[in-house]
């Protein structure tokens, strides 16, 4: 406020005038302010917004109604009130008068913010302003200027307040912030910088472009970030920012746009450090990836598991199926085994009885198929059942059964037939099935089989019965003459009893003295003389009388009775000959038959050893008859066996020769010097044109290989002739003797027909 005017010296003059001023210099037209002046200068006072003041003497002279109001004086009573009234104690006011006095005294403006006192007591902040009226006497009058600035300094306490928290939280903020004005750093707080590795305020001033890894990676964040940001939206990122040092760190940046940065580009960012989190993250994913990959792996593993169980149990059934097929079936054939066609006969029966329908068991029999394993060899046998097996089996319908019972022993179960001639109709079938010659190796063999059959409900209704009826049949079948069938019946039955008799009698016979000798002579028609006999057995059942040789003996070779059995006609036959000695009759050979069997015996040829020391019996007075059979069957092992009885000097023959298998040729290694031609070639010389060849071409080539000829079983005239005539000049035979008791020494020294 202008000093010049205001309080002038006759206003100074008394307190009634300083009181009645306004008024009062109206009055005062002329020397005085004109009247204008006044007025203005009065409602410039009146309307003043600040306080004013006017003292003299350290005394308020005179004050405008703001200042009155504001220090909450009751109309005029402030006039002549000192100073002090207006500050809280004598101290604020020593304070500002030391202070503003010199300020005055030099003509200055005195300014300050003090706090003052209302008249209720109360305390204010005041904005004082000063001005001396004249320097030079200061006392003489001061213009004050007050304003009230407690509201402005409480706002301006809460601004400063706000910015100090405004600092505080920048500074201490967890997160870093930067403000960036034209792509340059303007603020950084101390977080940022930590974050980016600068110390205090280095990062002032730099561009943008430092914390970036790259150009590229600055120009893509900018392209991504600036749209967003100009449409006064918050940016997000996540990115991977460069530090001081080179090293990089994962920031989560936000970013928002100054909005009265008008034109400018400014933008506030706001850095997190998500390097910790982002490694927690890529453990997570690492750690969830391996666990997806254990999964998987167990998974794997699990299903591998699985597919294994799944193959153990799929293995174990089959195992378990081989099990039952094999517990069931036979190894060789493949056909179900005896216990298999049990339960299948039963069912059939229980099916049948139900049905009130028919079936026929079947019993097979090869014939002769001893002969061919014992000449030709087991897996020749086996070979041939193998084939016989496929044979029966093509020949009969898929539903019915073919077993095998062991050996050479099939049985067929006709599960549905409406009548025996059904089952003929099989068994004619099954019977022409082996006609075709059965190729083993370089063997064509023959094979036939003998078939016994037995009905249901005619023979028998249950299981046991019927197998047992079909079995009698069969071996009716073999007894009819062998390659044929024969139905049950009464009869048949009390043949397959006999057998079985027989066999039990059998083993009782050699300890009951039941068994004899009888010998039949062979002559030389040349030498017209008996050139050696040949010892046969008998055997005498008190109860049953006579039983042939052909009919035990193949017993007593199936259940091995025939060792004791030969044992004792080589004995007697070599007792018998050396009685004969005795008794002065010539030296004569004794042939003794020699079932397979006995020959393949390991003992054998100690046993002959033996017998001849007993009987004092040259080896040269015995004859060993051996079949074709017995020597086939291990070749090798027979020829060692020959040739050690052969050095002995025992003879050997081949009995029956041309039943056989053996070629002649292969009989040529064998140290045998003598052939039996067959009774049933013999038999049917003068009938048969064929079997005349066969004898001509027998004894021409026994000729050729030097070994000597004898026919058996020679009854007539015509048949010794014949004979005769193809160059065989030794007999045996009806026609020339019986086989007789040793005391019958006249019939078998001197047969007839000798001449
Ligand atoms: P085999 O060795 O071929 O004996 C000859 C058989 O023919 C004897 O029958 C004999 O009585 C018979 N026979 C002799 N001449 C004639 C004839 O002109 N016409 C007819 N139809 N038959 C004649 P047997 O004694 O009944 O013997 C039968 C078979 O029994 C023998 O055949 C032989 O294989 C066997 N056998 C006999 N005795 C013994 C023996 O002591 N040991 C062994 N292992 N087998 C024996
Ligand atoms: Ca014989
Ligand atoms: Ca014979």
């Amino acid at each position: 406020m202008s000093a010049d005017g205001l309080p002038t010296a006759e206003e100074r003059r008394t307190g009634a005038d300083r009181r009645q001023g306004p008024r009062r210099q109206t009055d005062r037209a002329g020397a005085l302010p004109s009247s204008d002046v006044l007025r203005d200068l009065r409602a410039i006072l009146e309307n003043a917004t600040v306080g004013i003041l006017f003292t003299r003497n350290r005394k308020l002279e005179r004050a405008n109604p703001v200042f009155v109001q504001m220090f909450g004086f009751a109309g005029d009573n402030y006039v002549g009130q000192p100073g002090r009234v207006l500050y809280p104690s004598d101290a604020d006011y020593e304070a500002v008068g030391a202070r503003a006095g010199p300020v005055l005294a030099a003509g200055q403006p005195f300014h300050a913010d003090v706090q003052m006192r209302r008249q209720d007591g109360g305390v204010f902040w005041c904005r004082l302003s000063a001005k001396a009226v004249d320097p030079r006497q200061p006392q003489e009058g001061t213009i004050w200027i007050a304003e009230d600035i407690t509201a402005w300094r409480a706002a301006d306490r809460r601004l400063r307040q706000a910015l100090t928290d405004q600092e505080m939280i920048f500074n201490n903020a967890a997160v870093g912030i930067m403000y960036v004005r034209e792509r340059i750093v303007a603020r950084a707080n101390r977080k940022l910088e930590e974050i980016f590795g600068y110390g205090p305020g280095e990062m002032l001033g730099r561009s943008a472009l430092d914390f970036h890894t790259s150009e590229a990676s600055f120009r893509h964040l900018a392209t991504l970030a600036r749209e967003t940001l100009w449409r006064g939206e918050t940016f997000t990122t996540e990115w991977e920012a460069r530090r001081k040092d080179g090293s990089t760190v994962w920031v989560r940046l936000t970013g928002h746009r100054e909005a009265d940065a008008g034109e400018r580009f400014d933008v506030v960012w706001i850095f997190e450090d998500i390097t910790e989190r982002r490694r927690m993250q890529e453990e997570l994913l690492q750690a969830r990836a391996e666990l997806e990959q254990r999964v998987l792996e167990r998974t794997a593993e699990l299903s591998t598991a699985n597919a294994q169980l799944q193959d153990e149990i799929f293995e174990r059934m089959q195992a378990e199926q081989r099990i039952w097929h094999i517990a069931h079936h036979d190894a060789l054939t493949g056909l179900p085994n005896r216990a298999l066609l049990h339960d299948r006969l039963q069912q059939a029966l229980a099916q049948a009885q139900r049905n009130r329908g028919r079936l026929a068991v079947m019993f097979l029999d090869l014939d002769r198929f001893k002969v061919i394993n014992d000449t030709l060899g087991h897996e020749v046998g086996d070979e041939l059942l193998k084939e016989v097996a496929l044979r029966v089996r093509a020949a009969v319908r898929a539903s019915d059964t073919v077993a095998r019972l062991g050996g050479d022993e099939f049985v067929v179960v006709l599960h549905d037939i409406e009548d025996a001639n059904d089952a003929g109709r099989v068994a004619e079938k099954i019977v022409a099935a082996f006609v075709p010659p059965v190729k083993v190796g370089k063997h064509e063999l023959r094979a036939s089989t003998s078939i016994g059959i037995g009905l249901y409900p005619e023979d028998g209704d249950e299981a046991y019965a019927l197998m047992k009826r079909a079995d009698t049949a069969m071996y009716h079948a073999k007894r009819g003459g062998r390659n044929q069938f024969h139905f049950f019946s009464a009869r048949m039955s009390a043949a397959a009893q006999r057998q079985f008799h027989i066999e039990h009698r059998l083993v009782a016979a050699l300890e009951k003295g039941q068994f004899s000798l009888v010998f039949q002579p062979q002559v030389d028609l040349a030498a017209r003389a008996v050139c050696g006999m040949e010892a046969l057995v008998r055997w005498r059942d008190p109860d049953e009388g006579d039983i042939s040789p052909a009919e035990f003996i193949p017993i007593a070779e199936e259940t091995d009775l025939i060792q004791p059995i030969g044992e004792w006609v080589l004995l007697n036959a070599m007792r018998q000959n050396r009685r004969w000695q005795e008794a002065g009759r010539p030296l004569l050979p004794i042939a003794v038959n020699l079932s397979p069997r006995q020959f393949r015996h390991k003992d054998l040829v100690a046993g002959v050893r033996a017998i001849l020391a007993e009987t004092g019996q040259p080896a040269r007075l015995l004859e060993l008859e051996l079949t074709e059979t017995a020597l086939a069957h291990d070749p090798d092992e027979a020829c060692a066996r020959l040739e050690e009885l052969s050095a002995m000097g025992v003879r050997l023959s081949i009995d029956d020769f041309g039943t056989g298998y053996s070629s002649l040729v292969a009989l040529k290694r064998f140290p045998v010097g003598k052939l039996k031609i067959d009774r049933s070639f013999v038999r049917d010389l003068c009938i048969d044109r064929n079997d005349a060849a066969i004898v001509a071409a027998t004894i021409g080539l026994a000729r050729g290989l030097e070994l000597d000829i004898i026919a058996e079983g020679v009854e007539t005239e015509c048949q010794r002739d014949a004979l005769l005539a193809l160059g065989c000049q030794r007999f045996q035979g009806y026609l020339f003797a019986k086989p007789q008791p040793a005391e019958n020494e006249a019939g078998i020294f001197m047969p007839e027909g000798l001449g």
